[in-house]
């Protein structure tokens, strides 16, 4: 095991005024000089919306020394995105979320999106079912038929799936309580190994270490068992806040098992929301990513996490995790940051 850690200490601290995905006042640009990962990072999950928000995030890119992103961007605004971008940014097919309360979104809607996505190039399609999906899809569920059929579809078309399926513990403790209505974190599991055995011949990507960062050695098991599937590490909030918690050992053997099978991911969703504060929410994330798996840093995330409150009231509700940089060896970095996307990616766009 390789021992060599990368001690950090941000150099910028309440340089800059404190908000809710800045409350150490880092210097974001400053402190991106300071991690010690010098190649080609890609960025397997993110949202990119709006052109204007995308000229933004592309600046982010740079500092951060992100090559290449994949996104769910909504079909409409594929063209104008791959004007700014040009080839550092690859689609997923996602349905309208937008009309996401319409009957026909993630069916009759989706499956011509589907169609028109894939005439664009598009090799990824989406297939989102995080228990929440209930709340407006009552009855919603991953194995209905109407909901394979976009898979079946997608298929044809030559397309490899993402899923989200399950949610952090603190929201199956919160506000998944009711387990007749929204099922068992488990059960979330049980259904994604299903499809991962009937669509055995597709490459799936789980999104969010397929739901479990919490549980390594369950995915660990779900690894062995589909040779299928591939998982991003995107949700930073979540990722920082469980990942900081297991062992580092124990981490990097994970790591080190799968070494093709695991992207680096930030699930940065952007927009035209966020006013002056938005270069800093964007470059939050691949500030705490990055220190989180590059670096040896020991002390608070500035990013705001709203569990922490929830699952434990006495925490105020601007609380933000315990961040335990893992220092993950620069050649474990290499294939999570950079080799295991680009080769699934080289993989799909031969086929
Ligand atoms: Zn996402």
């Amino acid at each position: 095991m390789n021992q060599t850690t990368f001690a950090y200490t941000p150099a910028s601290i309440n340089t800059k005024p404190l908000t809710d995905h800045n409350r150490l006042g880092l210097d974001y640009h400053a402190e991106a000089d300071q991690l010690s990962f010098a190649a080609p990072i890609w960025d397997a999950h993110s949202h990119i919306n709006t052109p204007d928000s995308a000229r933004t995030f592309l600046k982010v890119m740079d500092l951060y020394n992100i090559e290449k992103v994949w996104s769910m961007t909504q079909l409409e605004n594929l063209p104008a995105l791959r004007d700014i971008f040009g080839e550092r940014i690859e689609f997923i097919a996602v349905p309208n979320y937008y009309a996401k309360d319409e009957p026909d979104t993630f069916t009759i809607d989706w499956y011509n999106r589907i169609e028109k996505f894939a005439d664009f190039g598009v090799k990824i399609a989406k297939f989102w079912a995080a228990p929440r999906a209930v709340d407006f899809l009552p009855g919603f569920d991953i194995q209905s038929p109407g909901y394979k059929k976009g898979m079946h579809i997608a298929r044809d078309t030559g397309m490899m799936f993402m899923t989200h399926i399950g949610d952090p513990d603190t929201w199956f403790a919160t506000h998944y309580k009711d387990t007749e209505k929204y099922g068992s974190k488990s059960s979330h599991r049980q259904s994604l190994e299903d499809l991962l055995n009937e669509f055995s011949d597709i490459p799936w990507i789980a999104a969010h270490m397929a739901g479990n960062p919490e549980h390594l050695n369950t995915l660990t098991q779900l690894l062995i068992d589909h040779p299928n599937l591939y998982i991003d590490t995107s949700a930073t909030k979540w990722m920082i806040r469980e990942l900081s918690k297991q062992p580092r050992a124990e981490l990097l053997t994970f790591l080190e098992q799968f070494p093709d099978r695991v992207f680096f991911g930030s699930d940065i969703v952007t927009d035209d929301n966020h006013g002056a504060d938005e270069f800093d929410l964007y470059a939050s994330r691949y500030w705490a990513l990055r220190t989180l798996w590059e670096t040896a840093y020991a002390g608070p995330s500035p990013i705001v996490d709203p569990d922490l409150h929830l699952v434990d009231p006495s925490q105020p509700e601007n609380a933000t995790a315990h961040l335990q940089g893992q220092s993950v060896p620069a050649s474990t970095l290499q294939n999570l940051y950079h080799d295991a996307a680009k080769n699934f990616f080289a993989n799909i766009y031969t086929t």
